[in-house]
């Protein structure tokens, strides 16, 4: 288990980690989602040990990151931002190395740097210099580094960037199967990525934990703005004056898609929305009751997308104008 304690990182007067608390469980993925310059990075270094915090704490499975650094890093694996590999070893060479970073010990380094070639399928640039790799060649050469020894946690900073479709492919592939026997952490701008692979998603926005919950929660942390669309057959007007009989409509937009037949757009508000009954039977009876078929009716959720949007609003310019 990981625990963050009222996590704080200054870089001179700047802000870049506001009081971050949270708490991991074992065998789960999670993600930190957030713009460029939200603070990704800069947590994640602090989690590992390689940036000290300007305030809190943070517990690895027992041990103070800070104040136990080589205990709690044998529980770690980490893919940094910018990994550190070196352009003159061969693969295999710079992985035995890292195993001897490690303390793996000696004579199951072989077997161990083997393993992690197979399963991030490096066999076949074993011998070659780490300079004449692809990026994407290079970024398994990374996450061989971060999985060798098969530490509890991963930790894994925007995995994915500058791989090709291919490439994000076979990597998100092998998160998943890592995460059956590890905890998996992984950073990245994209929501698409993060709601793919992750069970949990920490939505980060200026150094500040903004929301944090299951995707599918997330999605419904938008109750207030559940929608539904409907299809009738009926004129916009009558759809106008049959829904005058339902509370809570807050916005409604009408559309004729055929002769005699209206597309409707509703939004719900709050209130209506967190009320018993399900305002689908409301609508199906007051259209039933005025002799209109319904041809479709169906609630929409407000996407994940939406919800990003709305938590992170101006955050990519603030950032911006932060760094200079
Ligand atoms: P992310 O990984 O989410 O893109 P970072 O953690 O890299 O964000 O950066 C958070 C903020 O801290 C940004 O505004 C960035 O410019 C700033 N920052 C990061 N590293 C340093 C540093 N070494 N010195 C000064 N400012 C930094
Ligand atoms: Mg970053």
């Amino acid at each position: 288990m990981i625990e963050v304690k009222n996590l704080v990182k200054k870089y001179g007067t700047h802000l870049a980690v506001d009081h971050l608390d949270f708490q991991l469980e074992p065998g789960r993925i999670y993600g930190f989602l957030g713009p460029n310059g939200a603070g990704k990075s800069t947590t994640m270094n602090i989690m590992t040990g390689y940036l000290g915090a300007t305030e809190g704490e943070v517990v690895i499975d027992g041990h103070d990151i800070l104040k136990e650094p080589e205990e709690a890093k044998k529980h770690i694996g980490y893919l940094p931002e910018l990994p550190p590999l070196y352009m003159d070893m061969t693969v295999q060479e710079y992985l035995e190395f890292a195993a001897e970073l490690k303390e793996i010990p000696r004579k199951e380094r072989e077997n161990a740097v083997g393993q992690v070639m197979e399963i991030t399928k490096l066999k076949d640039v074993e011998y070659r210099l780490i300079r004449n790799l692809s990026k994407g060649y290079r970024q398994r050469v990374g996450l061989a580094q971060a999985i060798l020894g098969f530490p509890d946690i991963i930790i894994l900073d925007e995995p994915t960037v500058g791989l090709d479709p291919k490439q994000i492919i076979e990597i998100r592939e092998l998160i998943r199967d890592m995460a059956k026997e590890h905890t998996v952490i992984l950073s990245s701008h994209i929501l698409a990525e993060v709601r793919e692979v992750c069970d949990y998603i920490m939505i980060i926005s200026r150094g500040k934990l903004v929301a944090s919950d299951t995707p599918d929660n997330l999605e419904h942390l938008m109750a207030g703005q559940n929608s539904l669309e409907i299809e009738t057959k009926a004129e916009p007007e009558e759809v106008r004056r049959i829904l005058r009989g339902i509370t809570g409509i807050e916005k409604l937009e009408l559309k004729r898609t055929a002769e005699h037949t209206t597309y409707a757009k509703i939004e719900m508000g709050t209130a209506a929305s967190e009320g018993e009954q399900d305002i689908r039977e409301s609508i199906f009876l007051a259209f039933a009751e005025a002799g209109c078929p319904l041809l479709m009716l169906k609630t929409s959720k407000a996407s994940l997308e939406e919800v990003f949007m709305e938590l992170t609003q101006g955050e990519e310019a603030a950032a911006d104008a932060g760094d200079l």
